[in-house]
């Protein structure tokens, strides 16, 4: 993995790639979209005569004018899969609709990839880092619905897009380089010509980071038919007896290969906690925590 992926080459894309062309780091610029007439006030990377082309192509083309030597790869698409997104070390979410927002503040965290979020509105913005497993999300920050607008339907002031770009490039070299807490929230507000930055924590109820959380339950080989062949399974719960009642409630049957008549562990079937035998621990009562991993090793038949 290496570089950054910009998402989005509008308002917040453009001056946040032209920060990074600036600082020397090699990136992709994704956007399906061409250049409009009514982009020009706020994006600032197009001209007129950029009218008509591919914004991505157009951002790129002028970004290697102004920073020779810039390493920048224009991607004429826009991000419908994640994988899209695999190669690269972070993720810029430079798009203007709540529902991709939300889609890909999702998709880094379950990919556990790091991703610095914009969003302007009106006369106010945010820029948000996430790193998956070490602080909050979008999710975390908006609630799982968001609050329903994008800068499209809302109006946005073009200073405002252009900071929040700046400010999001400024997040994005500074988690290359490990400098920037997990969770940094950088907020803009143009009306009273302020830029406020503070660490926002996870919110214990985000959908999105508890599903991260969930212990794994690993299945083997001889037992994966009981759960359409997946290999782990996360599952919640507070032990690990509680764990194995949820898992034979998403894949019934296979309890009764676990366990015997007494509700006891069958003597061929070892179950690990992450690397420690459960008989060695508190059994069933072993506390889980997020994170965890149980695993379900048969025991090798012997002579
Ligand atoms: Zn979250």
């Amino acid at each position: 993995m290496s570089g950054v992926a910009i998402v989005g080459a509008g308002g917040l894309g453009a001056p946040a790639a032209l920060c990074l062309a600036r600082a020397g780091v090699p990136f992709s610029i994704f956007d399906g979209d061409r250049v409009e007439p009514h982009n020009l006030p706020r994006q600032l990377l197009y001209r007129d005569g950029d009218v008509g082309r591919p914004k991505a192509q157009a951002a790129a083309g002028r970004l290697r004018e102004l920073v020779p030597g810039a390493r920048v790869e224009a991607r004429v698409a826009f991000v419908r899969a994640a994988s899209a997104l695999e190669p690269f070390e972070l993720w810029l979410d430079a798009t203007d609709s709540l529902e991709t927002k939300l889609w890909l503040s999702d998709a880094a965290v379950r990919r556990g990839a790091t991703l610095v979020h914009g969003g302007a509105l009106r006369l106010s913005g945010q820029a948000l880092l996430v790193v998956p497993g070490e602080g909050p999300c979008l999710r975390c920050l908006l609630g799982d619905d968001g609050d329903g607008l994008s800068c499209r339907q809302a109006g946005v002031l073009g200073p405002v897009v252009g900071l929040v770009g700046a400010v999001m490039a400024r997040l994005a070299l500074q988690a290359l380089r490990g400098e920037a807490a997990p969770g940094a929230l950088v907020t803009v507000d143009a009306r009273l010509g302020v830029l406020r930055e503070r660490v926002l924590s996870r919110r214990r109820d985000c959908s999105t980071c508890q599903e991260v959380q969930m212990p794994i339950v690993r299945i083997p080989a001889s037992l994966r038919s009981f759960t359409k062949n997946q290999e782990e399974v996360q599952l919640s719960g507070s032990t690990v007896g509680e764990l194995l009642a949820a898992l034979e409630k998403s894949a019934p049957g296979i309890g009764a290969r676990l366990f015997d008549e007494k509700g006891g562990v069958r003597r061929y079937v070892n179950i690990f906690h992450n690397d420690e035998d459960i008989r060695f621990l508190q059994e069933l009562k072993t506390p889980v925590k997020e994170g965890d991993k149980i695993s379900i090793v048969p025991a090798i038949a012997g002579g």
